[in-house]
């Protein structure tokens, strides 16, 4: 199978908007299994984890892959709850194309915005799929007209490209659209001069030539084709699996020069360890072959072809393709194979924080093994052992995420382990301009000499480091190499204990001494003169907002504006329709993080809600809260300077 036949779709959508069936749905369709499983009876392919059975969740990403008209269709069904959107955006990475699945009742919800603002940035071309036309309540029209007010879709043409006849019955079926050929041409004549030329014309356009310039207009996301249907009662599922070849781009248009490809997952299996889910841009692949991981050179044991749960030995994988491999111990999430560029796109920001305890006492150590494991696998997970506190500590976005990963303990190490209640986790930010200057000079033998500028940047922008101002006969280029380093590696407790972000640090002076400075001053001096600069900026407390949508009974509007209220929140003006509101506001997580079940409670769970995270603001100190120091303080100066002297053994923590 050459990259030309070759197609990488995602599947995604909102929680129980179908896609877990129309994944199992399109299997059977196209011959690849003989009988679909059911969710519902917890024996779909696709979902496999004991724990996605017993909820009826999707928590990993799954792969299969199936034949169609002669074009190899792999498949990435992805979670679609909120806590796993860490899960969906690597699987975003590797896709050619997506289909965006939306129940025709429940409508568009706000995972499926985060999911269309992923996709968006990511340029990624995409069907959407309206799913549950046999339900009562099913919307096709409104929805579409939903698509097109969405801020992504703007500028674009959302598309259908059949309709439901009975819509919302049991006789539902679908119907062809009238005229389809002549409004085909007017969207693509928006896009493609040569068709609007021969539209205006009046000249014959053959639907071939009509077919390639409507899928360069869905590649280029100028058009959005929408299909409709009931994946549980396979109607519709034919059009949208003859639209992947028909539609979307194959992998032949990532195609890359030489070995190069992306580790976009980690599965840890019993007997073969750690499993790397790659996806390959150039190149090819053979058990055997040798790859460099984290410093070291690992074997490939075995290339596998995976089918939901199950999978084939294929020994090797060619550009285009996806497949799993086997073998490597020190392989990570978004590992780079060859020469492959990676940007990393974040959906998912943890903002929570909890403590894990083994339940048995003598467990520590395995424990700490075993979310070390889990945290290569979702590196958002970022395991941290408190050596002073002997603390476990783990970041995550909400409690489905805690409940998951108890079970996985559970299933996989045989371990039982208490979560604390979830903290948030608060970050800091420069309050104005201002430098930082560190003269390490002295007890000799040593000499470094730092000056960083730091000024603030707007909400979001991360932090930028500009280096390139000091000349190499002041201060060498490699020790020049160590101060940035140690810049970013001591920029997780600020002044008020959190991590420093959106600001710019530039390094204005530096300075060596030929025969005084010892090979590591520099990573001693950086955080002194980071930790003075932060001091005399000052820096403001920012605290994690959710973005929320809730919808409810009218009678209810005045207490949940009343909840709102107290909970810090900022809402817009409510939407009333027939006898229920939605009303949407940012409300920062600190003060909300039980409001799903006094919701439930206030309403009698009549009531229902949507959050996704939406950003960091800043939030006066006595309203948040700082961290206590963990480890030395660079501002304790005698003490620092004997801790990242002496405390070799420590490297990996406060140097490096
Ligand atoms: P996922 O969470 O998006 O993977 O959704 P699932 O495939 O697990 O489906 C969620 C629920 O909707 C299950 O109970 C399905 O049986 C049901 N469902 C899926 N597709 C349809 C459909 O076309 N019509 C109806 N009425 N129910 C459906």
């Amino acid at each position: 199978m050459t990259a030309d036949h070759i197609f990488n779709i995602g599947i995604l959508a909102h929680v129980d908007a179908g896609k877990t069936t129309l994944t199992e749905m399109l299997l059977l369709y196209s011959g690849a299994i003989r009988k679909a499983g059911s969710v519902d009876l917890g024996n779909t392919q696709t979902d496999w984890l004991p724990i996605e059975r017993e909820r009826g969740i999707s928590v990993r990403a799954a792969q299969t892959s199936f034949l169609w008209q002669g074009n190899q269709i792999n498949l990435i069904d992805t979670p679609g709850h909120v806590d796993f959107a860490g899960e969906v955006e690597r699987a975003v990475s590797v896709l050619d194309g997506a289909i965006l699945v939306i129940s025709a009742v429940e409508g568009i919800q706000s995972h499926t915005e985060n999911i269309g603002r992923a996709l968006f940035q990511l340029k990624i071309p995409t069907l959407i799929f309206i799913n549950k036309i046999d339900r009562a309540g099913s919307r096709f029209e409104e929805i579409c007209e939903e698509l097109k007010q969405l801020s992504f879709f703007q500028g674009s043409t959302i598309l259908p490209m059949n309709l439901p006849k009975n819509e919302g019955s049991k006789e539902v079926s679908l119907a062809e659209i009238p005229n389809q050929k002549e409004k085909l041409i007017e969207a693509v004549a928006d896009y493609d001069d040569e068709i609007a030329e021969l539209f205006l014309e009046g000249k014959e356009i053959t639907t071939e030539k009509l077919c390639l310039s409507l899928s360069s207009c869905v590649e280029k996301r100028k058009i959005f084709p929408v299909f409709c249907g009931s994946a549980q009662k396979g109607i519709g599922v034919e059009d949208i699996l003859n639209a992947i070849p028909r539609l979307l781009p194959p992998a032949s248009r990532k195609l890359r020069e030489g070995l190069s490809g992306l580790v976009y997952q980690i599965e840890y299996d019993k007997s073969m360890g750690k499993i790397a889910h790659i996806r390959l841009y150039g190149g090819e692949l053979h058990a055997r072959d040798v790859l460099p991981f984290g410093g070291s050179s690992e074997k490939i044991s075995q290339i596998r072809k995976f089918n939901g749960r199950k999978y084939t030995d294929v020994g090797t994988v060619q550009a285009g393709d996806i497949a799993a491999l086997c073998g490597l111990s020190s392989v990570k999430t978004f590992d780079s194979i060859g020469n492959f560029p990676f940007e990393h796109y974040s959906l998912a920001t943890p903002f929570l924080s909890v403590q894990v305890r083994p339940q048995k006492e003598g467990e520590l150590q395995a424990l700490l093994t075993a979310l070390q494991e889990l945290s290569d696998e979702d590196p958002l997970l970022n395991c941290k052992w408190e050596k002073t506190s002997r603390e476990i500590l783990l970041s995550v976005t909400g409690k489905i995420q805690i409940e998951v990963l108890s079970a996985l303990l559970l299933e996989r190490y045989g371990l039982k382990a208490d979560f604390s209640e979830p903290s948030v986790i608060y970050k800091e930010t420069p309050a104005g301009s201002g430098y930082g200057l560190d003269r390490y000079t002295m007890p000799k033998p040593c000499w470094a000499v730092v000056k960083l500028k730091i000024d603030p940047l707007p909400r979001g922008s991360g932090v930028r480091y500009d280096g390139g101002k000091v000349p190499n006969n002041q201060c060498f280029y490699h020790y020049q190499q160590h101060i940035k380093k140690s810049f970013f590696a001591n920029l997780q407790q600020g002044p008020l204990g959190w991590e420093v972000t959106d600001f710019q640090a530039t390094l204005v002076e530096a300075e060596h001494h030929t025969i005084h400075t010892h090979p590591l001053d520099f990573f001693v001096c950086t955080p002194m003169a980071l930790m003075k600069g932060l001091v005399n900026t000052g820096t403001n407390l920012l605290e994690p907002i959710l973005r929320f949508r809730i919808h409810a009974p009218i009678d209810y509007l005045g207490k949940i504006i009343g909840e709102l209220t107290n909970m810090r929140g900022k809402f817009d003006t409510p939407v009333t329709k027939e006898e229920a509101f939605t009303i949407e506001a940012s409300v920062p997580a600190a003060t909300s993080l039980d409001f799903p079940n006094r919701l439930a409670a206030m309403t009698h769970g009549k009531g229902s809600f949507f959050s996704n995270f939406e950003g960091y603001q800043e939030v006066p100190l006595h309203l948040g809260k700082t961290a206590e120091r963990r480890g030395p303080n660079p501002l304790d100066r005698s003490k620092w300077i004997l801790y990242a002297r002496g405390a070799m053994e420590d490297m990996a923590y406060t140097l490096v």
